[in-house]
Order: C-alpha cells, then sequence, then structure tokens
C-alpha cells in the first residue's frame, strides 16, 4: 500500500491492555514530530476527577503532552486545521461519534493514529475499537504475556477481590477494587452468570450503558 505524504489514513494500534499500545504510539508520534509535521495529541479520559493535563508516558519516563477529552465531539472541536498528524490514546473508552469524526479527518488528508485496548474483561470487542478496526488503513495488534502460561495474552482477565468478574458487571467500572491481568484465550476467565442468562444480558448492558453515560 503506497502512503504518500499528503494521504490521509485512519491507523489503529489495537491490543490487550500491558502490550506497550501507548509506546508504539509514543513512538509513531515522536517520528511525526522529527518529520515536522504538525502533531496533536488526546487521551480519552473516564472520569472528571483526573482533569487538567495528560501525558502519554513510556517506561523510561519520556513523553508527550496529551490532551483530556471525554467525546468524539471534544476531539471534532479541538483539532486544528492545519494538523498533519493527530494521536489518541485509549481511544476504546470514547463513544461510537469516534468512528465518524475519525473517518473524516483521514478525508481531510489528516494522519490519524489510534491506540484502544480492543476486548472488554468478558472477550467482547470494546467501543468502537471493532468498527475502526476495520475502517482503518493499517492495523497493528500487539499481545502482552499470558501472566498464568507465558503464551501470548490478547485478553483483559479483571479480578475482583482476586476473583475473575461476572459478565454482568459493568465494562467501565472506576475507582473499584478490581485490578486486571493479561492472559491468553485458554487461561481467560469469565464465570458463568448466577442467574438467568438473558436476564442478566438485559440488565448487564443497561447497567453498562449507564456507566457510560456518567463518563460520556
Ligand atoms: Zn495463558
Amino acid at each position: 500500500m503506497n502512503h504518500g505524504a499528503h494521504d490521509g489514513r485512519v491507523e489503529v494500534i489495537s491490543g490487550v491492555m500491558f502490550s506497550g499500545k501507548s509506546e508504539e504510539l509514543l513512538r509513531r508520534l515522536r517520528r511525526a514530530l522529527i518529520a515536522r509535521k504538525r502533531v496533536q495529541v488526546f487521551k480519552s479520559r473516564l472520569d472528571d476527577r483526573y482533569a487538567g493535563a495528560s501525558r502519554l508516558s513510556s517506561h523510561d519516563g519520556s513523553g508527550i503532552d496529551a490532551r483530556p477529552i471525554t467525546s468524539s465531539r471534544d476531539l471534532r472541536r479541538l483539532v486544528n486545521p492545519e494538523t498533519d498528524v493527530v494521536g489518541i490514546d485509549e481511544v476504546q473508552f470514547l463513544d461510537d461519534g469516534i468512528v465518524q469524526v475519525v473517518e473524516w479527518l483521514a478525508d481531510r488528508r489528516v494522519r490519524v493514529i489510534v491506540a484502544g485496548t480492543d476486548m472488554d474483561f468478558r472477550g467482547r470487542p470494546f467501543g468502537a475499537m471493532g468498527a475502526l478496526m476495520a475502517r482503518a488503513e493499517v492495523v497493528d495488534k500487539l499481545h502482552a504475556i499470558c501472566v498464568r502460561c507465558g503464551e501470548p495474552a490478547t485478553r483483559n482477565q479483571r479480578l475482583i477481590g482476586g476473583e475473575p468478574a461476572p459478565p454482568e458487571a459493568p465494562t467501565v467500572h472506576v475507582g473499584g477494587n478490581e485490578t486486571y491481568e493479561a492472559r491468553c484465550r485458554r487461561c481467560h476467565e469469565v464465570p458463568e452468570p448466577g442467574r438467568h442468562q438473558t436476564e442478566l444480558d438485559i440488565e448487564g448492558e443497561a447497567a453498562a450503558w449507564a456507566e457510560r453515560a456518567r463518563y460520556w
């Protein structure tokens, strides 16, 4: 595929938590800066308690400042007309409107690089990640290492009090006593729901949407 200097395009860096997505995003943005491109960097924020400056950081402590956004509308409003490259971290937390905004930017010859977790803790597509991956010119899926068996990890294991989280738990849970591990398909655990499945699906989705609405 020939990506000329003035071609707008969408690049998705997807993968499990702890797979180095943000570092890969940072690497591409640094190279764009070296090439004297005009770069804007955004990071979705879940919670207004963490308002203020945000930063994409790598393990060596270096980084690039990122502007926090809570919605696709924020992004559309904040991108400057002369920007060449837009980077967005944690894109899975943004609303579905992000797909349209990303396509709009790429059509205007902006190179859009988004990084996000592609699956939620249940192993289902997270937010708009599936739609973004389908429309992107370039998709890279990064793996972590499964903490159980050492194989490449593709799943996010959510643990609540050390136990695998039930599927009816909200997709996004801020401020809880939960932890996450990277695991492979075989070691990933989502327990059977304790009640009638259909009832739980409906309740779980409603709870997830209510949770999302709180932050978006
Ligand atoms: Zn494993």
